[in-house]
């Protein structure tokens, strides 16, 4: 039997089904057997590993996944594939559990589902809820180990950017506070159907041990540092929407040996720690 990646056999099933995609659900299914591999290469998956898939579509992703993993459970968001999984996904080690990834406690879906044990998310996911779907993930207190993603180009580079780049922003310091972020390989627009309007991209988020900080308190000033990303950053902040005086950002500065000249863009993750740190102590 062909594997689910080629073109053939997916049309057969398709037709066979008589599916029709939906848009707006970000359904473009992959056709590359070799894009298939280099992502579960890239998330280091082998026979001692759980793995959490988000929409696996006819499930090719999840063919492979099945092949090397010790056990996947995917979550598939459109009810119509249930008669397609019963013929492409017959695997002992595959689950599929048809309702919204949004939706869902991840606390009680990897009590009942993986038994609490550490577990890695491998996906392709619909680009429509991409950061959601992240933000979820690292936010909900799970046994996770990584995730791997294949998300817009754009969206990728923004995810795994480091400071002085264009792309680095509150959601790259949010990342990285959260995760070590790989970006892995490219991928265009031809392996998949129907094609997308966009290039894509697979990164991968190794989660950190996380430590005890304010983190609601971190990330509020790391989105006022950036509201004005061409200018210095004590006159974003001052800007902002933060509740203190432009002296109060200039003594929490210079207490954190960051010039007031400096922009944004320029700040690791420490320098935002130290920053929340020393603007608590200045009031
Ligand atoms: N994994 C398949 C592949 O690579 O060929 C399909 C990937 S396709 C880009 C995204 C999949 O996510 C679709 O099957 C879509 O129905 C599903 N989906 C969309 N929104 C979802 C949600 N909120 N929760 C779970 N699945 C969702």
């Amino acid at each position: 039997m062909d594997r689910l990646y080629k073109p053939s056999r997916l049309t057969e099933i398709l037709n066979k089904y008589g599916f029709r995609f939906t848009k707006s659900l970000g359904q473009n299914f992959l056709i590359d057997g070799n894009i298939v591999r280099k992502i579960v290469d890239a998330a280091e998956i082998s026979e001692e590993d759980n793995v959490l898939e988000i929409g696996p579509g006819v499930g090719t992703l999840t063919e492979e996944l099945a092949l090397r993993a010790k056990k996947v459970v995917a979550v598939e968001i459109d009810e119509k594939l249930k008669k397609v999984h019963a013929e492409t996904l017959p695997y002992e080690n595959v689950e599929v559990v048809y309702g919204d990834i949004l939706e869902i406690d991840l606390k009680e879906f990897s009590k009942e589902h993986f038994n609490e044990e550490a577990f890695k998310v491998v996906a392709n996911l619909p680009y429509y809820v991409t950061t959601p779907i992240v933000e979820k993930l690292i936010l909900s207190n799970v046994n996770l180990i990584s995730i791997t993603v294949m998300v817009q180009k754009e969206v990728a580079k923004r995810l795994s950017a480091g400071p002085n780049s264009k792309d680095y922003s509150s959601l790259s310091v949010f990342i990285n506070y959260y995760s070590d972020s790989f970006y892995n390989f490219n991928v265009p627009k031809t392996v998949f159907m129907p094609k997308p309007n966009v290039d894509s991209a697979v990164i991968t988020l190794k989660m950190k041990e996380n430590d005890d900080f304010d983190t609601d308190f971190l990330f509020k000033v790391t989105r006022a540092a950036f509201t004005t990303r061409r200018k210095t950053i004590l006159n974003s902040l001052s800007n902002s929407n933060l509740d203190f005086t432009k002296d109060e950002y200039r003594k929490a500065l210079m207490l954190s040996n960051i010039d007031p000249m400096r922009r944004a863009e320029s700040l690791n993750l420490d320098e935002f720690k130290v920053l929340s740190i020393n603007l608590k102590s200045v009031v």
